[in-house]
């Protein structure tokens, strides 16, 4: 026979196991279900097995979502301070790495103790390895269930039913599109999803131009339309990568170019000019390899129509040598999609649901939370931060 809950979260990952510890703090009869063999596989993973949790500056402009008005005020109900809080009261060691970004000093997994230890001092129960065959919405004379759901550990009656699945990134981890399912189900509508935070593929001639920079890093400015990056890049066998590239990938449509600044903190044109003065025959790749590393100085010089030494180019050689390193154009041929993505842009779209509750407006007792939503954070603890801040909003309701 069915059992009678309060609440059932599907998906025991950073939103579903917030929501869940919130949600039975208040008193709620919670259970937190999840398909997967352990809980908090991205957790486990995330910021490179050290978990970069939150950041120290949570702004709007750190988010993408088709309203960019939805996610603020769960973000300002629940803050960096808030979680940093709760990192304290458990012990957490952790420290600023760059730009606000905290990550643990041990591992992810302590963070991941936190959540459970939260949710077991609460008293809400978690249980893996948990098929979900159907979700059905309830007659009011079922009152106060809402919803049954049929799993493959038996069937649930709950009031609130909170879908904390995530997205589509990283497929071997358990992701699936399970959430975006339930939304059609109910007639939510849905953004177009692809991937973000993701490494861009270059197509076999640009690998080939750039074939002996492989391994090699510049801090650089990326810039893709009206957005812009300062951050490493970082040339891979397959394309590029880095931080500045995957930041800028959230931004980027097929098609479109990049450019790329690889000597943001200098102007060239100035240096150069310098150069012909001080050191008048020094090579040019040798001066370049003193501003990058020597292979993409060098791979950057091959455009130059020769390589002699500073002072025997006149001015308007001096601007297109700049040029090359400032205002350097590539068009990607593609991402290497949730194979390695991050995130999951788009989603569940916010205008049908509440931004105070997450709940659907034409669904009562019906949540989305984390990054199921259509609400995509930047690089450096911004996802977690809205899983949190969205599962805690949603606790209070549910
Ligand atoms: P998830 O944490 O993905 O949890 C979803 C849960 O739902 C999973 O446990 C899954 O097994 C379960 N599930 C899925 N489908 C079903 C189904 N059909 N039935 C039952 N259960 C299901 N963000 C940061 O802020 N900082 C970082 O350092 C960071 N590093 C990352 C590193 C990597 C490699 C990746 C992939 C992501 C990283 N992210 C990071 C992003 C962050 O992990 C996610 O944004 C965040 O985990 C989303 O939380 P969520 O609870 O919405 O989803």
């Amino acid at each position: 026979s069915p059992q009678n809950i309060d609440v059932l979260i599907i998906g025991a990952g950073a939103a579903g196991l917030m929501c869940a510890a919130n949600a039975a703090a208040r008193g709620r009869n919670v259970v937190v279900v999840d398909h997967a063999n352990k809980v908090g596989k991205k957790i486990l993973m995330s910021g490179g097995g050290r978990c970069n949790f939150t950041n120290m500056e949570v702004l709007p402009k750190h988010y993408l979502s088709a309203n960019p008005h939805f996610f603020k005020s769960a973000l300002a109900r629940f803050t960096q301070w808030d979680f940093i809080a709760l990192v304290l009261k458990h012990g957490v060691a952790y420290h600023e790495k760059k730009l606000g970004q905290l990550f643990c000093d041990n591992k992810a997994q302590d963070i991941l103790d936190l959540l459970l230890d939260e949710c077991a001092e609460a008293g809400a129960s978690i249980f893996t390895h948990c098929d979900i065959k159907t979700i059905e919405a309830l007659s009011a004379e079922h009152a106060p269930a809402r919803y049954k759901v049929a799993t493959s550990l038996g069937d649930y009656l709950c009031e609130s039913l909170v879908i904390a699945t995530g997205g589509l990134s990283i497929p071997t981890m358990g992701a699936t599109g399970f959430g975006y399912q339930v939304a059609e189900q109910f007639g939510l509508a849905l953004k177009p999803r692809t991937a973000g935070l993701v490494p861009f593929t270059l197509s076999p001639t640009q690998l080939e131009q750039f074939k002996d920079c492989v391994g090699n890093a510049a801090e650089v400015t990326v810039t893709c339309g009206t957005q812009s990056f300062t951050e490493n890049l970082l040339f891979t066998h397959r394309g590029l990568s880095g931080p500045a590239i995957l930041q800028i990938s959230s931004y980027w449509q097929p098609g479109q170019n990049l450019e790329i600044n690889l000597l943001p903190q200098l102007d060239l044109v100035d240096y150069l000019t310098r150069q012909q003065q001080e050191r008048p025959k020094v090579l040019l790749t040798t001066l370049m390899s003193e501003l990058l590393t020597k292979s993409i100085a060098q791979s950057f010089c091959s455009f130059v129509t020769e390589i002699r030494p500073v002072n025997q180019y006149t001015p308007k050689e001096i601007q297109a040598i700049a040029d090359l390193f400032h205002k350097w154009e590539i068009m990607p041929a593609g991402t290497e999609g949730y194979r390695t993505a991050e995130v999951t842009l788009g989603g569940v779209d916010v205008d049908g649901l509440s931004s105070k509750t997450m709940e659907a407006k034409n669904q009562p007792g019906l949540f989305f939370i984390g990054e199921v939503v259509d609400v995509t954070g930047h690089l450096g603890g911004f996802n977690f931060q809205w899983a949190w801040a969205s599962g805690f909003a949603a606790a209070q309701f549910v």
